[in-house]
């Protein structure tokens, strides 16, 4: 995924553009079948697709739906208006104000690195190590 976006935006906003996004390719796609009602096969080929995207779309939404039962509720510290967080870092969805769960993180520069998993297992790695040399 590119994550490279100037503005970031938290991940379930994002995730409900691109549904939204679906949704209208899929009416478009039922609306270029009206057209062609003519030829009745590509008319229907069209109504297929057309659903498949509608539905795609659904499948997308109720995923949403599962994701926002295991987001963290929080109150923004920036704007004060009630968000959700999706993993260790998200944006707040009212200001785009970068948050942090991790207070490892605090005050770092914003990454969207600091989810994936690899940069997990680095942190583990680092912390088990450190703990070695204690010892
Ligand atoms: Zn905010």
């Amino acid at each position: 995924m590119a994550q490279q976006d100037l503005v970031y935006s938290s991940k379930i906003n994002k995730i409900r553009s691109f549904a939204l996004i679906l949704i209208f390719v899929g009416i478009l796609f039922m609306y270029i079948g009206i057209l062609t009602k003519k030829i009745e096969w590509l008319m229907v080929l069209f109504f297929i697709i057309g659903i498949l995207f509608v539905i795609f779309s659904c499948v997308v939404y109720f995923w949403i739906g599962m994701l926002s039962t295991k987001a963290i509720p929080i109150i923004c510290p920036s704007c004060e208006k009630p968000t959700k967080m999706l993993g260790r870092v998200d944006a707040c969805m009212h200001c785009k104000q970068p948050l942090t769960l991790d207070k490892e993180l605090e005050g770092k520069e914003f990454d969207e690195k600091y989810n994936t998993r690899r940069y997990r297992k680095e942190l583990k790695e680092k912390k088990r190590q450190s703990g070695n040399d204690k010892n």
